[in-house]
């Protein structure tokens, strides 16, 4: 695996001082960091030294702590504020957005879209997001995290949702827009599942799969080749049998939803994060609040469909209305939502917009409302909590996972400087250093 990691890295990079950082797992890694924000407290502390040792941070040690064995590696981040490795819990890591994209559907094959999502990975990782949750593609993106997790492939740690589901010429319906004799009859085993037993089927092929969580639609999306962005598109009945599905067989359910009916619906169902959640009204958010429901709200997306849409034929007829009138009410959507107290975890939507700027979402969580160490709490502490992952991720302090990430000046005052990380390091492994 090193030899692998290291001939990627090699050919990403032509540093010599970074690939002498790559430990060997005999060694100890010494971090000395001139602020760490931790996460387990939201205020920087000085002059601090993390010790990973096997893709782990075994000690935090106050002032600049040297090793005694000749065999350890001391990585200097003295003018630097370090922070746990960030976490985008909705992107798509097998397409880009591009005037193409429909077009793509049916001239790309599965090994195309797989060489493509190499370069979305290794972008995202070196924009300092060390874990994402992949919300649906056509199921190469778990090949792509089995094979990130085998080292054959430089990306974030993955978790994935496979092939997301929805009904009939609902948001997921692979062949919307098609000509109909392309349409075909898709069924569960291509995410397309109409009452509750189909919708069992339906989770039960993406975990047989290899799919480590599920993601449904239950209202319409912007970018599907469709009239409706908002109205629900799935019953209350499918809903819960979705959700009861995954819960038996340990997956946990994320829920794309814009208009408040499906949303309502997947909330009251027991889904664990509503997506977007655009025309979310008070008496959804009060029942989010209610029912501990995490709010991913993608507002990056959100602003992006909408500048694409003033591109002359970037989007298919049917889409452009959508873009322009869904897009721009996200970040509204979230400013009240964070004020009415919904638990948010940060997710971007990455796809819909270019992958590897997905820090962006931060400068606009801020510009709603919410305070720069909240808004980083979203991304660490809270994405990990919504992943099931709080033991191996989301701050930096003994037995979490060695995911660790650099930037220059403090992001507490300026949140702007999340968009130019300096330092990454997955599992103690570092991939990035400036
Ligand atoms: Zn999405």
């Amino acid at each position: 695996m090193a030899n692998r990691l290291r001939h990627c890295l090699s050919a990403l990079f032509l540093g010599s001082a970074l690939l002498s950082a790559a430990p060997t797992w005999a060694q100890k890694t010494y971090l000395h960091c001139g602020r760490l924000l931790d996460m387990r407290q939201d205020r920087a502390q000085s002059e601090m030294t993390l010790v990973v040792e096997k893709g782990r941070v075994v000690a935090v040690e106050k002032g600049y702590t040297m090793p005694t064995g000749t065999t350890n590696t001391v990585i200097d981040l003295k003018n630097r504020t370090v922070l746990p490795g960030l976490i985008d819990c909705h992107v798509h890591l097998e397409g880009e957005t591009s005037k193409d994209n429909f077009l793509q559907e049916l001239t790309q094959n599965p090994a195309d879209v797989a060489f493509g999502s190499l370069d979305h990975a290794r972008k995202t990782l070196l924009a300092g997001f060390t874990t994402v949750r992949d919300l649906g593609g056509s199921g190469v993106n778990i090949a792509l995290r089995n094979a990130i997790n085998k080292g054959q492939v430089v990306g974030p740690r993955i978790f994935t949702a496979g092939k997301a589901i929805s009904g009939t010429g609902g948001h997921m319906d692979p062949t919307n827009g098609y000509r109909q004799d392309l349409m075909g009859i898709p069924g569960p085993s291509q995410g397309v599942a109409n009452g509750p037993d189909q919708c069992r089927q339906a989770v039960r092929e993406q975990y047989k799969r290899g799919s480590d969580l599920i993601k449904i639609a239950s209202t319409g999306g912007v970018l599907s080749v469709a009239k409706d962005g908002s109205s629900a598109q799935m019953t209350e009945l499918e809903i819960r049998a979705i959700v009861e599905t995954a819960r038996d067989l340990g997956l946990q359910v994320a829920c794309h939803a814009h208009g408040a009916e499906g949303m309502k619906r997947a909330i009251r169902a027991g889904v664990n994060s509503i997506e977007h959640g655009t025309l979310m009204d008070d008496e959804t958010m009060k029942l989010m609040v209610k029912n501990g429901t995490w709010y991913v709200p993608t507002i990056t997306a959100g602003k992006s469909v909408a500048d694409s849409a003033k591109i002359p034929n970037y989007y298919p007829p049917l889409v452009t209305p959508k873009a322009i009138s869904i897009g721009p009410k996200l970040q509204g959507t979230f400013g009240r939502a964070y004020k009415a107290g919904v638990k948010i975890a940060f997710g971007t939507d990455a796809s819909v917009y270019r992958h590897g700027v997905n820090a962006l979402e931060f400068q606009y969580m801020v510009e709603a409302g919410m305070p720069a160490t909240q808004a980083l709490r979203a991304a660490t502490v809270n994405a990990a909590s919504l992943l099931g992952q709080s033991e191996n991720l989301g701050t930096l302090e003994p037995g979490k996972l060695a995911d660790i990430v650099a930037v220059e000046g403090d992001p507490t005052q300026d949140i702007k400087v999340m968009q130019r990380v300096r330092f990454v390091m997955k599992q103690g492994t570092v991939y990035k250093q400036e």
